[in-house]
């Protein structure tokens, strides 16, 4: 939340070479399984959240790269990196939940293009489950992982200036 009090978010991709604010609120948040999210996205389904049309959209470092993905449609992504982050229509711009930096805050509230929808997605949540912790196998491994990914608030610079 900024200063005035209006909600504001912020959010980027997995590099750090585009990053995103949100000035004022968010408009309905969704996932779609439509099989052109499934492919924009490499994933399931799609979870989206319309920038409100109040809102401002700003983008505060690089721009996504854009695929016309129909003749309606428009699919943003980091040029660099590939992160999914937008989906462009003529009726405003959604983002991609996970890509901002709190998306804990984002709940979906519907589902769209149930036509479709996967067959196991309902039964994900039903599948044996670990942390990345509890596998003893990837414990040393795990470990020494160093996460080379934009942190999960906004930066003066970057990439830090040591790894350059
Ligand atoms: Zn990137």
């Amino acid at each position: 939340m900024s200063l005035d009090n209006k909600p504001h978010y912020s959010g980027g991709c997995q590099c750090g070479a585009v990053r995103f604010h949100v000035d004022g609120k968010l408009g309905g948040a969704s996932v779609c399984h439509c099989r052109m999210c499934q492919k924009a996205f490499g994933n399931f389904y799609a979870p989206l959240v319309s920038v409100h049309r109040e809102s401002k959209l700003i983008w505060t470092r690089g721009e996504p790269k854009r695929f016309r993905s129909s003749n309606f449609g428009l699919r943003g992504f980091c040029g660099d990196c590939g992160t999914p982050l937008t989906f462009e229509a003529p009726d405003g711009v959604a983002l991609a939940i996970a890509a901002f930096d709190e998306p804990e805050e984002i709940a979906p509230t519907v589902q769209w293009g149930l036509e479709g929808k996967l067959p196991y997605v309902d039964h994900v949540h039903e599948l044996p489950g670990y942390t990345t912790e509890d596998d003893p196998e990837a414990a040393d491994f795990v470990n020494d992982i160093v996460s080379y990914q934009h942190p999960d608030h906004d930066t003066d610079q970057w990439p830090p200036q040591e790894r350059k």
